[in-house]
């Protein structure tokens, strides 16, 4: 499908929303800031060094775990670190913030009467955290994070096992994500209907994609029929 159905497609043709968590429903600046500048510091205490040592080593760690399970397992950084990641978390979950409209579209879909799954990479203990502080839990069919499959969402398996486990039917199926890579994974999978989420952070600029419609808000959605 070309990038221009996002201007013509009907509600009609859709029975299921997969939902991505951070920078998509979430503010990512959440993210940003705990692994851009609260794990540097944290490190630096620790580990005697200065914050662009600390910045330096801690990205060239996560580089290496990017796109792997392991880069969101609160867990594995815990102990690689031996830093209590959780609780660092914890104490700045004030943070952690719901993307305007965010609310209103599930409050929609749920009137509609679509299928809602949020489908996250993130570890259960960072979704704890956020689904405690948001609140937005309850509009959801179900939370299918990517330790219940097995395999991370940029993986096209992935979506194999989750229609599995959901029973969706990939043609009258929505993904919004703000990761592009998981988006053409789902493509891979044959998900029809596929929107990038062009801003994940309330402080970052707008992306754009060659391949998908992105959505900077998601009031752009639910106000057609
Ligand atoms: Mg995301």
């Amino acid at each position: 499908m070309d990038k221009e159905w996002l201007k013509v497609f009907s509600w009609n043709a859709i029975e299921t929303v997969l939902l991505d968590m951070d920078g998509t429903l979430l503010d990512k600046y959440f993210d940003d800031y705990f692994w851009e500048h609260l794990m540097p510091e944290e490190y630096a205490k620790k580990y005697n060094l200065n914050i662009s040592e600390a910045k330096q080593q801690l990205l060239s760690r996560y580089k290496q775990e990017e796109g792997k399970l392991t880069w969101t397992d609160l867990d594995y950084w815990s102990k690689e670190f031996d830093i209590d990641i959780p609780a660092l978390k914890e104490q700045v979950n004030h943070l952690i913030a719901v993307h305007p409209n965010v609310e209103d579209f599930l409050q929609f879909l749920r009137k509609e009467n679509k299928g809602i799954y949020l489908v996250t990479n993130a570890h259960y203990k960072t979704l704890d955290i956020k689904l405690k502080k948001t609140e937005i839990g309850k509009y959801f069919d179900s939370v299918i994070c990517a330790f219940d499959i097995g395999l991370p969402k940029e993986e096209s398996a992935f979506w194999g096992k989750l229609a599995g486990l959901l029973n969706f039917r990939k043609e009258n199926t929505m993904l919004i994500d703000d990761n592009e890579d998981v988006l053409l994974s789902a493509r891979d999978y044959g998900i029809k209907y596929l929107i990038l989420k062009a801003r994940p952070s309330s402080r970052g600029g707008i992306r754009t994609s060659e391949h998908f419609p992105a959505i900077s808000y998601f009031k752009e959605l639910f106000n057609k029929n």
